[in-house]
């Protein structure tokens, strides 16, 4: 089944509480969390179903989180000029995206706790869009 207004009011309740600006839409741009704006952002592009939807929300949802908890700092702070932040991510990036697939599951199950989780970084398909991506936003 498709998310829609039920799954996208709880979300905002949820992230609200957390004292978070939920975004939801059709940007065509990732699903990303900005901690500058205290805000996640959730693509439906990349949420097709329910269990999708929320397994992105709560994978936003623990960036936000890790940052308030100062897990992977530097990652979570761009605290690195921009160019040793490259070499860092090469590094790191991908290891702490599956440290935040933990803390995403652990919070899903709190609110959701029959639902399976479906980690953002698994498939080769994500790893390689996630390296694609750094390669992007941090060429060599
Ligand atoms: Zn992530």
């Amino acid at each position: 089944m498709k998310p829609g207004l039920l799954q996208f009011k709880k979300a905002s309740q949820i992230a609200n509480q957390l004292d978070i600006t939920c975004w939801i839409g059709y940007s065509g741009k990732a699903s990303e969390a900005d901690m500058d704006e205290r805000a996640i952002y959730i693509d439906l592009n990349e949420a097709i179903t329910i269990q999708q939807f929320w397994s992105l929300f709560f994978h936003e949802l623990a960036h936000v989180w890790c940052y308030d908890h100062d897990k992977y700092y530097i990652y979570h702070n761009d605290a690195l000029p921009h160019k040793q932040l490259g070499d860092y991510i090469r590094r790191m990036g991908l290891r702490i995206e599956r440290y935040v697939d933990k803390v995403g599951k652990k919070l899903m199950k709190q609110y959701f706790p029959r639902m399976r989780y479906l980690p953002a970084y698994k498939s080769k398909t994500d790893v390689q869009f996630y390296k694609d991506w750094v390669k992007t936003n941090y060429p060599l």
